[in-house]
């Protein structure tokens, strides 16, 4: 076969398919595989989809493909009831993949979810909605979301690829996204209102549940140590509050994850404030303080890890600032913006210099 072309509509065992198309993107040929089985078929109670892999395609790559089925089956407006995607029936190890589509009947469908004993998974509802999850359509039913989660969900969609990329010079290039899953998280968490500590309490709960990755418990920590502080708090003492909470994140990050200043992670922007305050005798969260951190994240650029992932890249990461440190000190500009419109565009600006 020349490359660049695929064989559609080919038969179980590798003989010759029905033509010879052009390859394309993965949503391009699942739309018109799909296209093609549904024309005809009436599915007033949604369909049942089997993706089969003929024995050659990973099974990481069959739920990438029955993804693409479930969005374009759900942009039809037909409702998948369950699917299976797996290697069912193959044909040697053939490097293609089968559909199915089938209308879900209530007459069978209690069938086909029934227990079994033979080695095949046992069929589920199919909960996938076949849309992803957007910052601002994920709201409860509680007048929210909060309006400060939203807009902080879409600073940190702005930076979501930046925030990779560094974690790209370091580890495995993830930290942007799991940064921004525990922001959607607790989007989708909130209410309306304007509670600075409710949000940092629907912050600590989304990183703590949803989130992965060694920042997902971190930033837990640290957002937990903050709502422990700020829950309660009159609007005129968030300041304090608020250096209070980052002190005990501080000691909480230090207690779980064992790094010291200096090596080149969260704890160098946290300790950037703290210090700072400590040094003027400041008790409060102020614009010095914030700066502080910035400066503890950016010194980040001249250290080598002795934690976390950036350990074993020893100093090739030198010159890069490190993703958690630039993360916490982002967020502490945004609370600060929270509190005090004051410098807060000045900060934004000192900050995104680390994500260039
Ligand atoms: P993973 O390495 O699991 O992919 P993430 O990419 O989510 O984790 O997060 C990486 C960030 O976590 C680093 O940039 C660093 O700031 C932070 N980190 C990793 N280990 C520690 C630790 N022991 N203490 C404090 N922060 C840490
Ligand atoms: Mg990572």
């Amino acid at each position: 076969m020349p490359d660049g072309t695929v064989e559609y509509g080919v038969g179980i065992h590798g003989e010759p398919a029905r033509e010879r198309i052009p390859s394309s993107d993965l949503p391009t040929l699942v739309d018109r595989m799909v296209d093609e089985l549904v024309t005809d078929m009436v599915l007033p109670d949604g369909a049942v989809v089997l993706v089969n892999g003929l024995g050659g395609v990973g099974q990481l790559e069959l739920v990438h493909i029955a993804d693409a089925v479930a969005h374009t089956l759900s942009g039809r407006g037909i409702s998948v009831r369950s699917m299976v995607a797996g290697a069912y029936c193959t044909a040697l190890d053939m490097r293609g993949v089968s559909l199915t589509v089938v209308a879900a009947d209530p007459a069978w469908l209690d069938f086909w979810f029934a227990g079994h004993d033979t080695a095949l998974p046992r069929p589920t509802e199919f909960s996938g909605s076949g849309q992803r999850p957007t910052v601002a359509g994920a709201a409860r039913d509680t007048g929210g979301p909060s309006a400060w989660l939203v807009s902080l969900a879409q600073e940190g969609e702005d930076r979501r690829e930046r925030f990779n990329a560094l974690d790209q010079a370091a580890g495995d290039g993830d930290f942007g996204d799991n940064l921004m899953a525990g922001l959607s998280g607790a989007v989708a968490l909130s209410a309306a209102g304007n509670d600075l500590g409710a949000d940092i309490g629907a912050l600590a709960t989304a990183y703590l549940d949803e989130v992965g990755g060694s920042s997902g418990p971190l930033l837990g920590l640290i957002f937990g140590a903050l709502a422990g502080r700020t829950r309660d708090a009159e609007p005129g003492d968030l300041p304090a509050a608020l250096l209070d909470g980052f002190a005990d994140a501080l000691h909480a990050v230090h207690r779980a994850g064992g790094a010291e200043r200096g090596d080149r992670t969260m704890i160098d922007a946290l300790a950037g404030l703290i210090d700072h305050a400590a040094q003027r005798d400041q008790r409060l969260m102020d614009e010095p303080g914030v700066r502080a951190a910035i400066t503890g994240a950016e010194a980040t650029r001249d250290m080598t890890a002795r934690r976390g992932r950036a350990a074993y890249v020893g100093e090739r990461v030198l010159g890069h600032p490190d993703a958690g440190a630039v993360a916490v000190a982002w967020l502490m500009v945004e609370l600060w913006a929270a509190l005090e419109s004051r410098d807060a565009a000045v900060l934004r600006e000192d900050l995104d210099r680390l994500l260039e």
